[in-house]
């Protein structure tokens, strides 16, 4: 399960950021995670549920997660559909099967409330 190692990687990001402005306590964490970014949202919870409680900082902490759009590009009419990372099976407008992703890869630390 790597997203053990990620939110290890965040608890350490948060550290930082609570030295940086003198805090000892993260009241609230909002991450944005892309459908296509690999990451199971619920293993994520689940490794922060974890690892969080061994940590005073963000010990009690609320971790909210939002879930980035996915825009298909098509290749021949340049049509863009925005999903929430379900793949459409051919372009609506033009039908045409060769659709590009752009987007919903992302894993981004988007905002942590500190006390
Ligand atoms: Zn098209």
């Amino acid at each position: 399960m790597h997203e053990i190692s990620l939110v290890q990687g965040l608890l350490q990001q948060l550290a930082e950021l609570a030295r940086e402005n003198r805090t000892t306590k993260v009241v609230s964490v909002t991450m944005d995670i892309g459908p296509l970014s690999g990451v199971v949202e619920d293993s994520f919870r689940f490794g922060f549920d974890i690892l969080s409680k061994e940590d005073d900082l963000v010990s009690g902490a609320t971790l909210i997660i939002s879930t980035t759009p996915v825009t298909y590009r098509c290749c021949q009419c340049n049509y863009s559909h925005q999903t929430s990372g379900t793949r459409p099976d051919c372009c609506p407008e033009c039908g045409e099967r060769f659709l590009l992703a752009e987007g919903g890869d992302e894993l981004i630390l988007q905002k942590v409330e500190m006390e």
